[in-house]
């Protein structure tokens, strides 16, 4: 299959999309992305990343490359040239290409790239749930914004890969449970309430972690948001993570210490079903 990708303005051949190598993004991570899943060929939660992509561009001080609605056209159209019907498309903004200086350039402009692929939903993994260890949370303290500077990430999933486990979750210097490398940390604690972490500067306020707070509120879950620390996880009734392609995903052991029983437990499943049913009929 040719794949297609977006690249201002254009849509080129996959292997052929290239960008300037003095694109800010390439040499100061001045940029910012999102990923929307794609199921059954349409759009999963598409105007809240929409809405976080421009949360990211202003916290940036970043130009907006286009329009929403052009924005949303120039999706559909990768979507489409790359016959995606299960998988994720991929918007990266960065500052544009200027000659390297720190400061923002007063000529460049935002360059946007989009990509789609194909990804079915990892049901096999989500069925028998993953194991993580955990690492210092040695990002900067702006992890709210959805910048391409993963250099923390990339590391601490290397390490977690090495480890043969399927992510790190990432500790504050509190002891705190920040989140994981691309995905958003849960327990349950054994009074059967949920908790993630406060939306704040510490974290990435999640796309899914929103719309499983919100189905879990629908059902009438006691939930709450606040940091939960290594010993409370190790301690928890159940743990899971959520992410735009993890879904629901239950986390069955921390550090080798296994939560709960060691197998997925009751209100991941319940959360995992109400996602998965929601993310088939998007609205
Ligand atoms: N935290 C981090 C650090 C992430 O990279 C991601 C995935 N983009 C998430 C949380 C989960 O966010 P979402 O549900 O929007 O995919």
């Amino acid at each position: 299959m040719s794949r297609y990708a977006y690249v201002n303005g254009r849509y080129v051949p996959h292997g052929r999309a290239q960008v300037h190598i003095e694109d800010r993004g390439y040499q100061f991570a001045d940029g910012i992305y999102e990923v929307v899943a794609v199921r059954h060929g349409r759009l999963v939660d598409e105007g809240p990343h929409l809405d976080r992509l421009d949360r990211s561009l202003a916290e940036m001080r970043m130009a907006a490359p286009m329009a929403r609605a052009p924005l949303r056209h120039a999706m559909r159209e990768v979507i489409r040239r790359n016959r995606v019907a299960d998988g994720i498309v991929y918007m990266q903004v960065t500052r544009g290409a200027a000659p390297r200086e720190h400061a923002f350039p007063k000529a460049a402009k935002p360059a946007l790239v989009i990509t789609a692929k194909r990804l079915l939903p990892k049901f096999a993994q989500m069925e028998k749930g993953v194991s993580v260890i955990t690492l210092p949370d040695i990002r900067w303290k702006r992890r709210d914004i959805k910048t391409v500077n993963l250099t923390a990430n990339v590391l601490a999933k290397q390490q977690a890969v090495e480890a043969g486990a399927f992510d790190a979750w990432l500790v504050d210097e509190g002891g705190m449970v920040s989140e994981g490398t691309a995905s958003n940390a849960w327990i349950v604690t054994k009074d059967k309430e949920l908790v993630t972490h406060t939306p704040d500067y510490r974290i990435l306020n999640g796309i899914t972690r929103l719309s499983v707070r919100a189905l879990a509120e629908t059902e009438g879950y006691r939930f709450v948001e606040r940091p939960f620390s290594l010993a409370e996880a190790q301690a928890a009734a159940e743990a899971f993570i959520t992410g735009t392609t993890a879904w629901v995903t239950p986390v069955i052991a921390i550090d080798k210490k296994q939560v709960g029983d060691g197998k997925p437990g009751p209100l991941t499943r319940a959360l995992q079903r109400l996602y998965a049913t929601y993310a088939d009929n998007p609205a």
